[in-house]
């Protein structure tokens, strides 16, 4: 079981994850303030940390501070009440892997984590929650295995997790700065056209119209 931790001082909030994050399999531990945080990863094995940045003691942002400085590679999510483009260009600089806002929608925090998770290895989870459907794809998380019309294709590895963003993102427009943040992470460079060409790969293996190009904007799937 992978095992998250929730650095979050609101208790409704940390309650909340904690209670949500178990239903779909995964052991959490909660702390409330920056120390704790510290304390308990460098004593116990973490798969992933969701910081909240106001927090008594020692505050996220040093937290974070901290635990790159010690080398410390944890894939940490940032929640933050905060919304201000520096406070989330700080904090993926700082060495987060990902900056979710509050209000949060849980969906979307959990396909997050997700993907943080699976650059490591596949989370175990309710059979339900790793299967993914879209018009005629299915994708099982599980198995790692994308059928088309219920033939199976073959996908490497950024080709399966740049499928999976999309689908989890029907009918909305993923900018390349979205996709190259949620597939590939922050270290890419923002010119690198990575993006175009894995699409290239997905359109030639699960059928060219599935994957529309939106143009000055980005990608989306279309319903057929
Ligand atoms: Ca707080």
């Amino acid at each position: 079981m992978k095992r998250i931790l929730i650095a979050e001082d609101d208790r409704r909030i940390s309650a909340f994850l904690a209670q949500k994050l178990q239903a779909n399999g995964y052991g959490t531990t909660v702390v409330e303030d920056g120390y704790q945080v510290l304390n308990l990863i460098s004593h116990h094995q973490f798969d992933l940390l969701i910081l909240d940045l106001g927090l008594p003691g020692k505050d996220g942002e040093e937290v974070l501070t901290e635990l790159r400085g010690q080398g410390q590679q944890i894939p940490i999510i940032i929640l933050s009440a905060r919304d201000q483009i520096k406070d989330k260009v700080a904090g993926l600089e700082g060495g987060a892997d990902d900056y979710m806002t509050k209000p949060f929608s849980f969906e979307e925090l959990l396909a997050r984590i997700r993907l943080r998770l699976r650059s490591h290895q596949i989370p175990q989870e309710p059979k339900s929650a790793t299967v993914v459907q879209f018009g005629n794809i299915t994708l099982d998380l599980h198995q790692r295995a994308v059928t088309v019309d219920d033939r199976e294709i073959k996908l490497s590895n950024q080709e399966f997790i740049l499928l999976d963003t999309l689908m989890r993102h029907p009918n909305q427009v993923m900018s390349r700065e979205d996709l190259l943040n949620y597939v590939w992470g922050y270290s890419y460079e923002p010119n690198s056209n990575i993006v175009n060409v894995y699409i290239g790969y997905l359109r030639k293996k699960v059928g060219n119209d599935l994957i529309e190009t939106v143009r000055g904007v980005g990608y989306r799937l279309r319903n057929k």
